[in-house]
């Protein structure tokens, strides 16, 4: 068990900054980064420009996805001599989608204090505008290679939350391709720019999305959850599991009720498996 204090020793601050505009930041957030010994961020070029807007002085340093392993016990070492320091990232909060697990995941090894200064995070905001129901599921970024996106995916298809996932715009276009062949073509939202000058909101099916897809900037995806009457389709899987009790292999039995409905049998074959490995 892992249990720290805050009294008197040094903190781990890990700060929300704006996620566009630079007024999105909290007073609490715009003095801790004024009072901390060092912050630690992803592109210095970037954090620089909100410091330098809020007329922060403290030193800046990087911390990324390339160096977090050799620099986290660096910066450990840093605090237990004693010096409080903040974890920002490029744009929203620090570990949503951004680097900063392996240094919390040291701290709490060596017993050093953290706490969170909240802010804005995109998925958080895209959510409140999104229209779309609870419960959701958040996945950050899909795999870039097509197989193994598809593969993630359908390891989604029967949730019933909504999936929020955050894509770069050069990607839209596939991910829509890979939502529509494993989801089906669901009802999508897409915030885009969000408290930027070029801010906008879509509220379509995904394959009406497609047609917009050479959209560019910061986007969030949401993507309704799994909908079909789950009545109907536990009647399919009944079918099967009938047939197997009459002596059929299972290939066998998916076939036969494949047969019988009128169903492709891969996609069966694909939707029961998925189904049993849920109830297992
Ligand atoms: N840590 C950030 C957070 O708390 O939201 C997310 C960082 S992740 C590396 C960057 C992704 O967040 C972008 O590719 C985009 O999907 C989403 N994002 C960031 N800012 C956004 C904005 N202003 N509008 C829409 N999506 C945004």
């Amino acid at each position: 068990m892992n249990k720290f204090s805050f009294t008197g020793s040094p903190i781990l601050y890990l700060v929300g900054t704006p996620i566009g505009n630079l007024e999105d930041i909290s007073l609490r957030a715009l003095r801790i980064l004024k009072e901390v010994k060092k912050i630690y961020c992803e592109d210095t070029r970037t954090s620089s420009v909100l410091l330098k807007y809020y007329d922060i002085t403290t030193p800046l340093e990087s911390y990324h996805n390339y160096n977090e392993e050799e620099k986290a016990q660096a910066i450990i070492d840093f605090i237990k001599a004693g010096n409080d320091v903040a974890l920002i990232s490029d744009a929203g909060n620090p570990i949503i989608s951004d680097p900063g697990f392996k240094l919390v995941d040291l701290a709490i090894k060596n017993d050093i204090a953290i706490t969170t200064i909240p802010g804005p995070s995109a998925f958080t905001s895209a959510f409140e505008t999104a229209n779309m129901p609870f419960p959701f599921l958040f996945y950050g970024f899909l795999k870039p290679k097509q197989q193994e996106r598809e593969n993630e995916l359908a390891e989604l298809k029967y949730i019933k939350g909504s999936l929020i996932f955050y894509e770069a715009p050069h990607r839209l276009l596939d991910t829509l391709n890979s939502i529509i062949k494993v989801l089906g073509d669901r009802d999508v939202y897409l915030a885009r720019e969000l408290t930027k000058k070029f801010e906008e909101h879509y509220y379509m099916k995904a394959s009406e999305l497609l047609t917009k897809a050479n959209l560019k900037g910061e986007m969030v995806l949401i993507v309704k959850g799994y909908e079909e009457d789950l009545l109907e389709e536990q009647d399919r899987f009944k079918l099967i599991e009938e047939q197997i009790k009459l002596g059929l292999k299972t290939n066998a039995a998916i076939k036969e009720v494949a047969n019988m409905l009128k169903l492709d049998k891969k996609e069966l074959y694909k939707e029961y498996v998925a189904y049993k490995t849920q109830q297992e």
